[in-house]
């Protein structure tokens, strides 16, 4: 039986509370299960929430909020989805990138290096849902701040670059005993269907500003500000006789539906007692089976009190190369075991080498993509299923460092047919 490297969790749980969106609310748009699905993800990250449509358009909320534009620098890990520079580049800023350490997020030493007066935000990245170090960067933040040069009354508030998380993977992570919300100034999480909690497509924004900040206050500006600058949702003015709104703001249009968040309402009231568990279980038995391999670079899960929210599991191949995991991948795939590579420098895809990156200047980045491979993670995969896949994943890196033994240049041709190694015409019959 084929298995798919992602599945959304689509249970009775949430088709019931689609159904009652669709049958009992009344309510298409933003409503009452945005509400309530806000004062759920509140409840984990102790801050005020907003959801939104996408952690793309959450980003550029918030950049947008802060004054981010043509002119400003954001720097961002060059590990990383495409959408953490997308969402600078698309307010016109500049996006400086950094590279990362061993453990996949943003090196603070980069970032300190990379800091200039037109620095305006940074966005670190929890890598497969490992925080990353956010004192740290902090340090460096503060360090730098006599730099910074404030060009609005948010901007000279904070007196230095906003610390905008991407959280994405790390919804129910934590750092140093404080949820994943509550350790950046703002932190926005992905609610995308291959994501841990979804709704299809969906944001989240954790509000965690410091003084003189009032996070309260701040939360209806920013709704504001996710519904064309409008200072009453459709949910708000269908009270009687609250019809009368304003255009406050050059806003965006980037709400989440209540269609939507039924399905995150009904996966996040069981995500720290069901659904995070379950992925525990998952990581945790790829660990042990790959802990004795000597090939097996395992991930990071708990490092320094940072504790993962296991979105990935990004296993890593000793000893192959770029060509050699592509191989690894192409054998793999053709056991019908779903596998994915996360992720390939931003700095090497079209867009970004067009303006002139260059993934040479991020080596670490480029050594960990080089022979990682993801391996699938998602609720409802069975042991049996994880055990299939580590016997499919081992007997694939297995066959290719044998061959890379057998192509060695020391091996004479004759030599090579007298091992146990596969001849070149054999090997070329089991190439998938
Ligand atoms: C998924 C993802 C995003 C984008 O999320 P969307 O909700 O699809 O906009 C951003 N950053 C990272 C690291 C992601 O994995």
């Amino acid at each position: 039986m084929a298995i798919p490297f992602s599945l959304p969790l689509i249970d009775a749980d949430v088709i019931a509370e689609v159904n009652d969106a669709l049958t009992n609310t009344g309510w298409l748009t933003s409503g009452p299960k945005v509400r309530q699905l806000e004062t759920e993800i509140g409840r984990m990250t102790g801050t005020p929430v907003l959801c939104v449509n996408s952690w793309t358009s959450g980003a550029m909320l918030m950049l947008r909020w802060f004054g981010v534009g043509p002119g400003d620098e954001v720097i961002v890990p060059a590990y990383t989805y495409a959408a953490t520079a997308l969402c600078a580049m698309n307010l016109g800023a500049d996006v400086v990138m950094v590279d990362v350490r061993d453990d996949f997020c943003m090196d603070p030493h980069a970032l300190s290096a990379a800091i200039t007066p037109r620095t305006k935000a940074v966005i670190p990245v929890d890598i497969g849902g490992l925080p990353a170090d956010y004192d740290e960067l902090f340090d460096e933040l503060s360090q730098n701040a006599l730099a910074f040069q404030p060009r609005n009354e948010r901007q000279a508030a904070l007196g230095r670059p906003l610390l905008l998380a991407d959280a994405a993977h790390s919804i129910g992570a934590s750092y140093h005993g404080l949820p994943v919300g509550r350790v950046a100034d703002a932190t926005v999480f992905s609610l995308h269907s291959v994501k841990n909690v979804t709704t299809g497509e969906g944001g989240a924004i954790a509000l965690d500003l410091p003084e003189p900040f009032d996070n309260e206050a701040e939360l209806p500006r920013l709704r504001a500000l996710a519904l064309n600058g409008q200072t009453k949702s459709a949910f708000e003015k269908n009270q009687t006789g609250a019809w009368r709104y304003d255009i406050v703001d050059q806003g965006l249009k980037v709400n989440l539906p209540d269609i939507n968040a039924a399905i995150g309402l009904a996966q996040i009231r069981k995500y720290e007692s069901e659904l995070l568990p379950d992925r525990i279980r998952i990581t945790d038995r790829y660990q042990a089976a790959f802990a004795g391999k000597p090939w097996a670079i395992l991930p990071t899960f708990s490092v320094d009190r940072r504790e993962s929210s296991r979105h990935l599991y990004l296993l890593r191949v000793e000893g192959a190369d770029e060509a050699m995991r592509d191989r690894i991948i192409q054998r793999i795939s053709a056991r019908q075991v779903g596998v994915n590579v996360h992720y390939i420098p931003m700095a090497s895809l079209t867009l970004f080498r067009d303006r002139g990156y260059d993934a040479a200047d991020y080596p670490v980045t480029q050594r960990l993509y080089e022979n990682e491979i993801t391996l699938p993670v998602y609720n409802g995969l069975t042991d049996a299923q994880i055990d299939e896949v580590v016997a499919v994943v081992t007997e694939s890196v297995e066959a290719e460092l044998q061959h890379a033994v057998g192509d060695s240049p020391f091996d004479s041709p004759g030599a090579r047919s007298g091992t146990q190694f596969d001849s070149p015409e054999a090997r070329s019959g089991t190439q998938e």
